[in-house]
């Protein structure tokens, strides 16, 4: 089926005439603000009127306005759907990007298909079967190990089958995974950020990437500031200058130069110290952009926005881009060795402050972002899927959501490597090309003691865990710091077991099997080449029964 702009007329399936007349009236009391929203929806796409009645909107995002929406259906029977009204900046290849997605994968397997779409001027509507979920948030801490494990199983399937198709998500997090628990029914949704492996059959993400290519490489001697804003973390005290950075502080509001910083609240923590390096030599002679001394690229919502956008003025290439695009020729001195003059200490050299920022797709959300994706490797495949799908299982075997509660990349950086150790990051990071630098050592943890201390099935004894993670079982320090990547380890929503459906026992913590955290710990693979692909997950022996499913 072909994803170009919609039809207005004739809708399969679905039959005119069978709204309301007077729409506002709706069956439930809806909000002053909503049904003003629902207004602007039938006055912009002025043909939806005649085949839904809208009662609702349930999800509002950065990109779109989901609504509820009934039709009656050809057999008579009136059904619901959701229509997603995509913000109208939209670019036309990424919305039909999107659709082929759910046209050419969707609508099996756990994946989202679409019904209909709709389109007058710029805005576009995709309609989809409605699919009734409860919020991550509201029921992580009350499942039942079993609940947990079926999850994650149906998680996976639709990871296969997306990535059989050579789509890769980007963003996979709960609210884009729905999960309807009274009826076991489980849907993946939005492809707004969805990119293709080099051999994708979507054919539409390809022209995504070329587009970004374009957009890119028209960019790329250009300067960055807002988007591209470099993120400076504290120094160890022996790193320290006593006025550190400070001819970098001039510069950032002299156009063209890479090092322009910016304090995080990072500050606070006192915590983790930490950069990155690119030691690939290709990607450093011809996109160099290795950082030194504790920084690391600022991410920003701009980032995705303009991955949705794909606007032409955008400053970041998205897909890898060709190594030599539209680059000129660069002279020795912007050729560094390996080893800069000044790698591992406090100052930047003339060599780096003339280095470009490395170019690689960034999207999706902090705490769900891969290593290699907050590194900004270039290279980047469905692996950074199944970290994010590891994240979630995290999640559900801890019950603390959101797990990583990043504001940005180098917070979520610290996070990984507090869960994941510091050495263990490093030496991954060094395998795909970074060098990811942290003050002080922090340990691997082990991730059943760490899911059970915080679920509460283990006592949280003096040595089991670090101290933020043991503080963090409390409720009383639920509203730390944000910025503290120690404090962000307490959560939202934490398993409150007074509220639980029955004891943890009862709902089968107390018996987790090691095959759970087996799995768990190769979701969470620092190294995306051995990290486990959906696949290989489906047969993990923790669904030695399910797999014939
Ligand atoms: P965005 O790109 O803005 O994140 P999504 O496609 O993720 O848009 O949809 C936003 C929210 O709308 C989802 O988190 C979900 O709550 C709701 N939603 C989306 N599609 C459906 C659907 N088919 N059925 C029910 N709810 C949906
Ligand atoms: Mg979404
Ligand atoms: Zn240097």
């Amino acid at each position: 089926m072909e994803a170009a702009p919609c039809q207005t007329s004739s809708v399969k399936g679905l039959e005119h005439g069978t709204r309301e007349k007077e729409h506002s009236t709706v069956t439930r009391k809806v909000p002053r603000d909503v049904q003003m929203d629902i207004e602007y929806l039938y006055e912009v796409v002025p043909q939806l009127s005649r085949v839904f009645r809208i009662t609702d909107k349930i999800g509002e995002g950065t990109f779109s306005s989901v609504y509820l929406g009934e039709a009656q259906i050809t057999s008579g029977e009136r059904e619901k759907f959701a229509l997603k009204h995509l913000i109208p900046t939209s670019h036309p290849v990424r919305i039909a990007a999107e659709l082929q997605c759910l046209t050419v994968a969707g609508g099996k397997e756990n994946v989202m298909g679409v019904t209909y779409c709709f389109r007058k001027d710029h805005h576009v509507v995709i309609v989809m079967p409605y699919v009734e979920h409860q919020a991550f948030v509201d029921i992580v801490g009350t499942l039942s190990y079993e609940e947990v494990r079926q999850y994650i199983y149906h998680l996976l399937k639709a990871l296969k089958h997306i990535h059989k198709f050579g789509i890769i998500h980007r963003d996979i997090k709960p609210t884009n995974f729905l999960y309807n628990r009274r009826e076991n029914k489980y849907a993946l949704v939005d492809f707004g950020l969805a990119q293709g492996t080099p051999d994708t059959q979507i054919q539409l993400l390809k022209v995504v990437k070329a587009k970004a290519h374009r957009a890119g490489g028209g960019s790329a001697g250009k300067c960055e500031d807002s988007q591209g804003k470099q993120a400076q973390v504290p120094l160890p005290p022996n790193k320290r200058s006593p006025v550190p950075h400070s001819s970098t502080k001039a510069a950032v509001k002299k156009p063209c130069t890479k090092h322009n910083k910016e304090l995080l609240g990072l500050s606070k923590t006192s915590r983790s110290v930490f950069g990155e390096r690119n030691l690939n030599s290709i990607n450093h002679a011809k996109n160099p952009s290795d950082k030194i001394e504790g920084h690391l690229v600022k991410p920003s919502k701009a980032d995705d926005i303009s991955a949705r956008k794909l606007a032409s003025t955008k400053r970041r290439a998205v897909p890898s881009r060709g190594p030599a695009a539209s680059q000129k020729p660069k002279s020795a001195a912007l050729n560094p060795p390996l080893t800069c003059n000044c790698y591992m200490s406090d100052r930047i050299c003339n060599i780096c402050l003339s280095r470009k920022q490395q170019v690689a797709p960034r999207a999706g959300t902090p705490g769900f972002r891969a290593p290699e994706v907050l590194t900004k490797c270039p290279n980047q495949g469905t692996a950074i899927d199944m970290w994010s799908a590891g994240v979630i299982l995290l999640s559900l075997l801890s019950g603390r959501y959101p797990f990583f509660k990043a504001s940005d990349d180098l917070v979520a950086l610290t996070q990984i490597m507090t869960i994941r150790g510091s050495r263990e990051t490093m030496q991954a990071a060094g395998k795909f090309g970074k060098a990811v630098m942290c003050s002080r050592e922090l340990p691997r943890l082990d991730l059943r003691i760490l899911c059970e201390t915080l679920r509460g099935v283990r006592p949280c004894g003096e040595d089991s865990l670090p101290a933020e993670f043991r503080a963090s079982r409390h409720p009383a320090d639920a509203k730390q710091d944000l910025t503290d990547p120690a404090a962000t380890q307490s959560s939202q929503s934490r398993t409150d077991t007074s509220k639980s459906t029955g004891r943890l026992q009862d709902r089968g913590w107390d018996s987790v099997p090691d095959d759970m955290y087996d799995l768990l710990d190769k979701l969470l693979d620092l190294n995306p080449e051995t990290r486990i692909t959906a696949d290989e997950a489906l047969q993990h022996p923790v669904f030695k029964d399910l797999s014939d499913e």
